[in-house]
């Protein structure tokens, strides 16, 4: 089954040599990028989609979520609006609520939230672990998760539970023992919160090569509630993602530079928590890698928006639009280690995103306003 997408008013592949095309058309074979163009050469194929001018880009990659939870914590939010401020200690309340919880009742609020990304744009989505905290729950959220992405992470070292608060040592052991066994045969990746009121350094060195000898990649949070060595540590560990990156030293920049680690940053988090936004101009400049996500998650940040990260990532954090657009798409596939999604150029998958705009601009231009006219992908 071939489909011709025709009448691109601009179209955005993310080849290096020309990410962008003006009067372009794409055809989709098999649910892969077959062929690239100007609409005056287009090929016939077996369906024919007319753009009427409109921007296509690739479907965006959100590279960082926490979707399978139970819960609401729109109390706390009002809370910090009024002036209290953010601290990780939230997210055992989350932790209760999803024990208490049925797998049935997990399942149909996580694909809720993907499909509500997926009406925005998302057509790759990470889903990690770290709210059940037990061997049985954290095992349960990744069966729940793989129903619905290949990207799967495992974070039972997202806090230490209230069980363990007088033996975090004791669970760390299980975090790298029987939880790390369960869990490892649902999940590609392995992560930990390695900050202030979570875990430490020696603690995240632990986790992320227990995860690794078992054979689950690495992927951190750090550097979001102050300053750290989790960012240098991410890098030595060769993560393929150090997430948040609020708070850099320029050592931490230096060690960025030239690695395979992705600095992610999550403009949600800090909308949501008013905390200072990540200087993503300072990133992209020195040469790093950069991917944005939604951390979509009850506490810190509960968008499935990536076209309002995108808005907010060029208003407040110094990124063009376009290159706002590439870390939303290109930038989470880097984070992902994947090179089949986050551009449409010939061979990779078919995931095209049809804009209700003439131009890509828009997404941070009309900021609040869904755009996303139609989604196309496998
Ligand atoms: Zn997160």
């Amino acid at each position: 089954m071939s489909l011709l997408l025709d009448n691109i008013g601009l179209l955005v592949t993310n080849e290096p040599e020309q990410p962008e095309r003006t009067d372009a058309a794409l055809v989709i074979d098999g649910g892969i990028v077959a062929w690239v163009g100007t609409a005056a050469d287009a090929p016939t194929a077996d369906e024919r989609i007319d753009a009427e001018g409109r921007c296509v880009i690739p479907g965006f990659v959100d590279s960082h979520s926490h979707v399978v939870f139970a819960g609401d914590r729109s109390d706390e939010f009002e809370h910090r609006m009024r002036g209290e401020k953010y601290a990780a200690g939230g997210i055992r309340r989350t932790v209760r609520l999803t024990r208490e919880a049925s797998d049935e009742e997990l399942l149909a609020g996580a694909s809720r939230l993907v499909a509500e990304m997926r009406a925005q744009g998302t057509t790759t989505v990470e889903i990690k672990s770290g709210y059940g905290l037990t061997t049985v729950d954290e095992e349960r959220a990744l069966r729940i998760a793989k129903t619905l992405t290949t990207e799967t992470t495992y974070l039972g070292a997202h806090v230490v539970p209230e069980e363990f608060a007088d033996d975090p040592a004791g669970y760390v052991g299980l975090v790298t023992g029987d939880m790390l066994e369960a869990c490892a045969p649902h999940a590609k990746w392995i992560d930990v919160f390695c900050d202030r009121g979570a875990f430490d350094e020696d603690q995240a060195r632990a986790i992320l090569t227990a995860g690794q000898a078992r054979g689950l990649q690495a992927r951190m949070h750090g550097a979001q509630l102050g300053p750290s060595g989790a960012v240098q540590l991410a890098v030595e560990l060769g993560a393929a993602s150090v997430d948040h990156c609020t708070f850099l030293t320029d050592d931490d920049v230096d060690a960025l530079v030239n690695s395979a680690t992705v600095a992610t940053l999550l403009p949600g988090v800090e909308f949501s928590t008013r905390q200072p936004y990540p200087d993503a101009r300072r990133l992209i400049d020195a040469g790093v890698t950069v991917a944005l996500a939604c951390d979509c998650n009850p506490g810190s940040s509960f968008t499935s928006s990536m076209p309002f990260c995108i808005a907010v990532a060029v208003r407040d954090m110094g990124f063009t639009p376009a290159e706002a657009l590439w870390a939303a798409t290109a930038g989470g596939a880097a984070a992902l280690r994947r090179d089949d999604v986050g551009g449409l150029a010939v061979g990779q998958r078919g995931d095209a995103v049809m804009l209700d705009a003439p131009s890509y601009v828009h997404l941070a231009y009309r900021p609040g306003v869904p755009l996303v006219h139609r989604v196309v992908s496998v």
